[in-house]
């Protein structure tokens, strides 16, 4: 069994590397952009959106013509890789229940820039603190806060909140595969005023200092609105702004796997919700003909769930029991917050509010988000038993 795993470091590059990066992901989106937007017109004339083959012919065209002649001096890997990616998104988006959206054009300073180098043992080389790289980058300096372990097959250098960074894709053979060393099971039910709440009655990750910053990250905004545009201040407010989606992304993905560790490391089996969050975003509005039921109350549970990036947490819990060989088992999500988990009792009136949960038939009073956790824990175990019943995919 192979565990494939990324690690990130800082990257320290001098003056003219930096200023070499910001050209090659600068060709690296445009040629991005140029293919999108080709795709989109061949869509607008109703033929099929081009996969990779095509594009990659589109940019040869490209070099060749006198306005776009400049991408000769681009890395073509990374160009090819960014058509990569583009094939990927659209396959992706056209893959039902993937619930993925349409690519969307790069802009300079808003998108994330990135350029991936493939074929790492031939064309780069690593020795201590830094990294050779082709494109006429050379010997790059990094920040090693931990150990580069594995094979690395490829890296991904970019810039995230104004500093450059690397991430190495690594390979790493594992001997047998892992058995799991726990034997408990745990259900997690998404909750309202926690990320999560397992089945043993604990809440998990209050979102208060995401709250927070999400505030401050609106203060700052509005004042970016009383600065002239393009103004000395108003760029150092825009920087201000980009620091802070910065933190709140680490603020957010530190809670998760946080908590992903914790739930992995101590349970062989995790259940959860198969929940689907395209569908649960669009249904709060309805349609013109069928408006939605109560949708300001929806759209603020929806936002929670949004933001609170359930998806990420998903992925998460899936790749760290792989690797410890143990098991996320996704259920589907009907009556886990209306069944009653000592009697089986189901009925709409059990929930009595979104807070709390009083079975009709046999008085079981509990917080409603403990029952559906409990709840979704025993659709697992219903569902491992059963042969026909699929379990979670590893994607
Ligand atoms: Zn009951």
């Amino acid at each position: 069994m192979k565990r494939q795993l990324g690690l990130k470091y800082r990257l320290d590059p001098t003056p003219q590397q930096a200023a070499r990066l910001r050209v090659l992901a600068g060709h690296a989106r445009f040629v991005w952009n140029h293919a999108l937007a080709e795709c989109l017109a061949a869509r607008e004339r109703g033929e099929r959106v081009p996969r990779y083959a095509t594009m990659a012919g589109w940019v040869t065209t490209w070099k060749r013509q006198e306005a776009t002649a400049f991408l000769t001096e681009a890395y073509t890997d990374n160009l090819q890789q960014k058509l990569r990616d583009l094939d990927t998104a659209w396959q992706r988006h056209f893959t039902p229940g993937l619930a993925a959206d349409a690519p969307r054009f790069k802009k300079k300073g808003k998108s994330r820039d990135a350029i991936r180098f493939v074929n790492f043992p031939k064309y780069c080389r690593l020795d201590h603190r830094r990294v050779k790289l082709p494109a006429g980058l050379g010997w790059v300096r990094f920040r090693q806060s931990r150990p580069v372990e594995g094979r690395i097959t490829s890296c991904t250098v970019g810039l995230d909140g104004g500093h450059w960074h690397i991430s190495f894709q690594v390979e790493v053979e594992l001997a047998t595969p892992p058995r799991h060393p726990a034997t408990a099971a745990v259900g997690l039910d998404m909750g309202v005023a926690h990320f999560a709440v397992d089945s043993h009655g604990t809440p998990h990750a209050g979102r208060n200092s995401f709250r927070q910053l999400e505030q401050r990250i609106a203060t700052t905004q509005r004042r970016l609105t009383h600065k002239t545009r393009f103004s000395r201040n108003w760029k150092k407010q825009k920087a201000r702004i980009a620091r802070l989606h910065q933190k709140a992304a680490n603020v957010r993905r530190d809670t998760f796997h946080k908590l992903s560790t914790t739930m992995c490391n101590n349970h062989a089996m995790v259940a959860i919700e198969d929940l689907r969050v395209r569908n649960m975003t669009t249904s709060a509005k309805g349609s013109l003909a069928a408006p939605g039921k109560r949708v300001k109350q929806k759209a603020g549970l929806n936002k929670a769930i949004l933001d609170q990036g359930w998806f990420e947490f998903r992925r998460q819990l899936t790749y760290k029991q792989a690797w410890r060989g143990g098991l996320l088992v996704a259920v589907p999500p009907h009556h886990t917050s209306q069944t009653c988990p000592e009697c089986g009792h189901v009925e709409a009136a059990n929930r009595l509010s979104r807070a709390s949960f009083c079975c009709q038939a046999c008085g079981h009073a509990d917080h409603a988000d403990v029952v559906g956790a409990r709840n979704i824990l025993a659709k697992a175990h219903e569902q491992l038993s059963g042969q026909d019943l699929p379990v979670a995919p590893v994607k």
